[in-house]
């Protein structure tokens, strides 16, 4: 062979070596040479650990300056990591503004991921400065663990524990974590079988005037029993809002409920008022009105008997039109409710442009009734405010009798929780119902 086509040839390899292996942008491995070179480091004996690195808001860092300043980032990035790890550990860029790291012997995660950010947060491209934010998930691989997707998938997992948690810069996947996520797999796993096996259950907890000391409306709680165990809401509701199956659920909720007030209409002369919890998912589904007004025509119900509750969190969602969703729900005539209120960040402003009948105020401030303390001066302004702007107030999880005695004397209208009644099933909140004149 002759020497010219030999040198051909291996030019050739090497070009194939890199097309298939090499990052064109930052000069660093892909995500097949992250692969292959961690593999081959799973073979040694010591302590190994991944970190999976993720440029926030990259996309508009790449709109501001353009694409060529944003693989410039990508470049001076993939530089500062390597200037920050060993030359035995691994960095590549496995995609987009993901870096995938891999530390071989002992590692201080804290220090590790402290001095990344610090490299990176503030970052230069020639005499140019930037502030960009990063996050990071982390997993401390087990000794005889070989499998090296498993081991990216778990630092993944790690990164997505702190989405939205804008204060936390990193993840680290632990036993407790894996533990949670088989049961959320679990749980997963039974809940397109729970409706069609009717597992869940409506509970009703009576609300009281604080003027009248009797019934004037109910919040519907759903309980999930399976196997005669009880499933908590507060375990299997943040699930089915990531999963989305909540819109499945909030509707087989909201069903139950009409087919429940159609049945107590035929048995009282009066009922009273239910609130419902909808979730952000299915207010924003494009056909959310056309199907709760089916449903709610189906059973014979008017929408002013049903009280709509909303996270003050949604209300604040910069994602969602709010103020649309309410005018509409109003407009059909739903009363409005912000449940979880002082626990959201939403601004006063809110409460005078959105079309709010009811503030549910957040168990956390009752809890604080009786203690001195910054909390109950919250308390008080929020009872002031919401009686100037004409809104009624609720409280939730009042358990003592000194929380009652506090909320009427602020004249708060509503009282919800242990003190007066638990969640009751269906066929307890009748009779409970029943022992109150105003229905019978
Ligand atoms: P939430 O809407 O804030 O409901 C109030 C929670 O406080 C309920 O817990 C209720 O049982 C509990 N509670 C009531 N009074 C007291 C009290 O005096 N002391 C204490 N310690 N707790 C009290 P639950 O039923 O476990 O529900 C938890 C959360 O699950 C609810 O919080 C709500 O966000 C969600 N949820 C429940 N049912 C549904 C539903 O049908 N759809 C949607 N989207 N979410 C629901
Ligand atoms: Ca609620
Ligand atoms: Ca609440």
């Amino acid at each position: 062979m002759n020497r010219r086509y030999k040198k051909l040839r291996i030019e050739k390899r090497n070009r194939l070596f890199e097309l298939a292996y090499i990052d064109p942008i930052t000069g660093l491995g892909n995500y097949n040479a992250y692969l292959a070179r961690t593999k081959e480091k799973l073979e040694i004996n010591s302590k190994k650990t991944m970190i999976i690195l993720d440029i926030d808001k990259f996309k508009s860092f790449n709109k501001k300056y353009g694409h060529m300043k944003g693989n410039e980032l990508l470049k001076r990035v993939g530089e500062e990591i390597q200037h920050s790890i060993r030359k035995t550990d691994i960095v590549c860029r496995l995609g987009n503004d993901v870096f995938g790291i891999f530390l071989i012997g002992e590692v201080d995660v804290e220090n590790i991921t402290r001095r990344l950010n610090n490299k990176i947060s503030r970052i230069n491209i020639g005499d140019i400065w930037y502030n960009l934010r990063i996050s990071m998930g982390v997993y401390i691989c087990d000794k005889n663990e070989k499998d090296v997707q498993s081991i990216i998938d778990k630092a993944i997992m790690a990164h997505d524990s702190i989405k939205g948690k804008y204060h936390v810069q990193y993840g680290v996947f632990t036993e407790e974590f894996e533990q949670r996520l088989i049961r959320e797999s679990e749980i997963e796993n039974m809940m397109e079988d729970a409706i069609k096996n009717k597992e869940f259950e409506i509970y009703y907890q009576p609300q009281i005037s604080t003027k009248t000391e009797k019934i004037e409306g109910a919040e519907a709680l759903v309980r999930w029993k399976k196997d005669g165990n009880m499933i908590s809401p507060g375990e299997f509701i943040p699930i089915f809002e990531k999963n989305y199956f909540i819109i499945k659920l909030d509707e087989y909720v909201y069903k139950k409920v009409c087919e429940n007030m159609q049945e107590m209409k035929t048995q009282f002369k009066d009922i009273p008022k239910i609130s419902v919890n909808i979730s952000k998912e299915s207010l924003t589904e494009k056909d959310f009105f056309e199907k709760y007004m089916r449903i709610t025509k189906q059973y014979g119900i008017s929408p002013s008997d049903i009280e709509i509750e909303i996270t003050e969190r949604t209300t604040v969602d910069s994602n969602i039109d709010m103020k649309e969703i309410l005018e509409k729900l109003k407009e059909k005539g739903f009363y409005i409710v912000i449940d979880d209120f002082g626990t959201g960040y939403s601004s006063l402003n809110m409460l005078e442009t959105l079309p709010i009948d009811t503030i549910k105020i957040d168990k956390s401030f009752i809890d604080q009734i009786g203690e001195k303390n910054e909390s109950i001066n919250l308390l008080e302004i929020i009872l002031l405010i919401t009686k100037k702007l004409n809104l009624k107030t609720i409280a939730e999880g009042v358990e003592k009798s000194e929380q009652v005695a506090y909320l009427k004397k602020e004249n708060c209208d509503f009282i919800q929780g242990y003190f007066y009644a638990k969640p009751l099933d269906f066929e307890t909140f009748k009779s409970y119902v029943k022992g109150n004149k105003q229905y019978q």
